[in-house]
């Protein structure tokens, strides 16, 4: 094949995402005019897109791509059913190709979805024609998946499973709320697309639109509005330095409900063994790539081998300071674990901690205050 020809459509593809859009945007919008839809058709919209989109970001992503957490069968099998819904392949092949994406993130001939590709590519066009034809024959780097009943048992069985739900699901509705065609179009149709879209646009948008507050070594970005359309999923960036963190916005007012899901269940005793990453290791990623804007924007100022050496010497600063700080709470966390009779040096080492606090507080101004003048 000549490198300027393209490889064969995928027709099973081009049809359905092409049937699926022109039904929600022209025959669902025609019907509700016509006969209306009701407070049900609207609430079960909600629950079903939220049942699919979150089946992919807690299950396929978070879990089973990633192994974030560790969660009980039974939301495992909810999540191979959620994700069979939501008519994105089985979790094996989308694990599969996730990790591609992320061992070689941006690179055109590796990553199925690269978004240096462009937003058609990482968004739909991947999926129109057979690009990656000859990548899964054994999903080998899933061997740790193949050992999942459920994920084999909806890997087998996903055809069955994606026509059962989607038509199964809408037309009980229907059955039960009286409007099979209301039904089959809202929370057939209209669902479907809305989530195959919110879930694209992590592949093409928040690759291309957003901030880079950890890295900029791959095209990956943080954005609070995409996170509230992807659940969560729109703090890209920081997923893509943290993959093995089971949240993806760590503060708690970045809007996450994957990893408030996750959270949840792990209250409830359903999802184990939640990896978080050391709070030192990301302050240390988000000072690094300040250092790397401030270095690249003062290249060209008379002073700039002056203003080099006093970001260099400040941001060594703050590591050392940070490296202390970590390793003092880490001694404190074990000293209040051993017996009462160390009471005497528990409370030395809470002084210094409290000293060392500060003096991190202090220094952590100073460098905030430094690279904001050049970022
Ligand atoms: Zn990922
Ligand atoms: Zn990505």
């Amino acid at each position: 094949m000549s490198p300027k020809q393209k490889p064969p459509l995928i027709w099973v593809n081009v049809l359905l995402f092409l049937t699926s859009f022109a039904l929600a945007v022209l025959v669902a919008p025609w019907y509700g005019f016509e006969f209306g839809y009701s407070m049900e058709h609207w609430i079960w919209l909600a629950i079903t897109y939220s049942f699919c989109n979150l089946s992919i970001t807690a299950g396929y992503h978070r879990l089973w791509s990633h192994k974030t957490y560790e969660a009980h069968w039974s939301l495992r099998l909810l999540f191979a059913i959620g994700g069979a819904f939501a008519l994105q392949n089985s979790a094996l092949h989308w694990s599969s190709d996730h990790r591609v994406h992320h061992k070689h993130v941006d690179n055109n001939d590796k990553d199925p979805y690269s978004a240096k590709q462009g937003f058609w590519y990482s968004h739909i066009g991947w999926m129109l024609r057979n690009y990656n034809q000859n990548t899964y024959t054994d999903y080998e780097n899933c061997r740790d998946l193949q050992k999942d009943k459920i994920v084999m048992w909806q890997h087998k069985h996903y055809l069955a499973l994606t026509l059962a739900t989607n038509i199964g699901i809408p037309l009980a509705l229907g059955i039960i709320y009286q409007d099979i065609v209301g039904m089959l179009l809202m929370v057939g149709i209209v669902r479907l697309v809305l989530s195959h879209h919110s879930t694209f646009f992590i592949n093409s948008l928040a690759h291309i639109w957003g901030s880079q507050p950890y890295t900029d070594k791959n095209t990956a970005r943080d954005n609070a509005v995409l996170a509230v359309f992807t659940f969560g999923e729109g703090y890209h960036n920081y997923h893509h330095i943290f993959e093995n963190d089971y949240r993806n916005g760590i503060y708690w007012w970045q809007y996450d409900p994957t990893k408030w899901l996750i959270k949840s269940c792990s209250w409830l005793g359903l999802a184990h063994k939640l990896r978080v990453t050391p709070k030192f290791k990301v302050e240390k990623a988000k000072a690094k790539k300040a250092l790397t804007t401030a270095t690249n924007n003062i290249r060209m100022l008379p002073n700039a081998k002056y203003l080099n050496d006093a970001l260099n010497a400040e941001f060594e600063a703050l590591m050392s300071k940070l490296s202390d700080y970590y390793e003092l709470k880490k001694q404190l966390v074990e000293a209040k674990k051993s017996d009462l009779a160390k009471k005497y040096e528990r409370s030395v080492l809470l002084m210094r901690y409290q000293q060392l606090k500060q003096e991190l507080d202090n220094q952590r101004r100073s460098w905030n205050t430094l690279v904001a003048q050049y970022a």
